[in-house]
């Protein structure tokens, strides 16, 4: 069993690190300053040249298959970048990247929604959550019924990221009542000037998602991306999607966050000594270290599971849930760590307090992975020895 990373994995971790010191974390003071302004914390002039910097060493659509100009990383590459990332709170992706599901769509559709989404002339935004339905995905109720050539879909999205930007969404509809999610969802492409509305949501975090309202939208019955009741297997593969990636995203932020607590340990005095020598102190980097290292392997695990072609549901969620409770359990300890100053707004630990809760709550609840964890095993789908049997 080889645990180790080729030279290759190695130089390209290398380059994102170093890009992440050299070009991101400086932007921090000011990206903070902004946001305690209620700007955005990166001008799109400033996006565009870091984008334009990386590109021009070749970093461009980490995931997206070379015959679309992408670099075709695998998933292992994928989360490896996903953490050098994630140890800035700056919302910064390089960019050249397309949901997974638009490479189901047809030669038009991909020159109309795919390639121009990969080249960032448009975004997309994914809307299947309704007001009333969340993690029962399969309860939506937008519909979209057959006029002739056309459908009419009528409904409300909820808490759509992105929303309030894109120009075009991937909606899910139920256009047989019966079937449900076993044939009667499916997925359609519909431009904003199609005539579907939105409006911002303001959560605690920076930024917020948008509600979608589709009142009467018509669009043709070539809008509809693969096949016509299809749309919840679509749905589930792009949520799939994340399973690795958010947790590895966070476990970036535990590890700048721990390392901001051990410095700041080491500076601070109390009764005479650094609180770095204290044992109260040292448990939480001790736990803090153990909780980052097995997440770490989680994540690297289901990522390598997914460039194996094995079956990786059972361990991206695994990573997912464990990643989004230590996260939030390691960015606690942090702020504690820094006492008053943990709490204030000088300090981005607050922010990421408030955007870490986040992953305990997207793309499957800490309960839902539990619930498909739990699943699994009892249903003998998965092993409780792990994939290695
Ligand atoms: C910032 C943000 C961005 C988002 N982005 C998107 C997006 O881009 N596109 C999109 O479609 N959606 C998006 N969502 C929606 C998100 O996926 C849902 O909020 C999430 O799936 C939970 O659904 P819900 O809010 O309706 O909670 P509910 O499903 O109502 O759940 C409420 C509580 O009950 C628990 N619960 C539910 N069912 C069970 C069960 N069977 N067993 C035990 N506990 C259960 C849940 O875990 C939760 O604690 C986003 C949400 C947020 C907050």
């Amino acid at each position: 069993m080889d645990l180790n990373l080729s030279a290759e994995e190695r130089e390209i971790r290398e380059w994102v690190r170093t890009f992440v010191r050299k070009e991101i974390i400086p932007l921090e003071p000011e990206v903070l300053s902004r946001e305690r302004r209620n700007e955005p914390g990166l001008k799109q002039k400033e996006l565009d040249a870091l984008r334009d910097k990386a590109k021009s060493a070749g970093f461009f659509g980490v995931p997206t298959p070379e015959e679309y100009g992408g670099m075709g990383l695998g998933a292992v590459m994928n989360a490896l970048v996903e953490v050098e990332l994630g140890r800035s709170f700056v919302q910064f992706k390089f960019g050249g990247e397309a949901d997974n599901i638009l490479y189901r769509a047809n030669e038009e559709q991909k020159q109309r929604y795919l390639l121009p989404t990969i080249s960032g002339e448009r975004r997309s935004c994914f809307a299947i959550t309704e007001p009333g339905a969340g993690s029962d995905a399969s309860a939506i109720r937008t519909s979209a019924k057959r006029e002739g050539d056309e459908w009419v879909i009528n409904g409300e999205k909820t808490f759509i990221t992105g929303g309030n930007e894109a120009d075009f969404t991937m909606v899910f509809a139920v256009t047989d009542k019966e079937k449900g999610a076993d044939g009667g969802i499916t997925c359609f492409l519909v431009d904003r000037d199609q005539g579907w509305t939105s409006e911002y949501i303001d959560t605690m975090g920076e930024w917020g998602p948008a509600s979608l309202i589709f009142d009467n939208v018509r669009v043709p019955h070539s809008a509809i991306l693969g096949e016509e009741g299809r749309g919840f297997e679509l749905a589930m593969k792009w949520i799939g999607k994340g399973r690795y990636l958010l947790p590895a995203r966070a476990l970036g932020a535990s590890e700048r966050l721990v390392e901001m607590g051990m410095e700041h340990a080491r500076n601070r005095v109390t009764f005479g000594q650094p609180v770095a020598e204290r044992q109260a102190i040292q448990w939480m980097v001790a736990d803090s270290a153990v909780e980052i290292e097995a997440l770490r392997w989680l994540v690297l695990s289901a990522a390598w599971q997914v460039d194996a072609g094995i079956d990786s549901r059972q361990a991206q969620s695994m990573a997912k849930l464990y990643g989004g409770v230590k996260a939030n359990e390691i960015v606690d300890r942090v702020l504690q760590i820094h006492g008053g100053m943990g709490y204030t707004r000088e300090l981005p630990i607050e922010r990421w307090y408030r955007e870490l809760r986040l992953l305990r709550i997207y793309e499957g609840t800490d309960e839902i992975q539990r619930r498909t964890i739990a699943r699994n095993l009892l249903k003998g789908h998965s092993s409780i020895r792990g994939f290695l049997g």
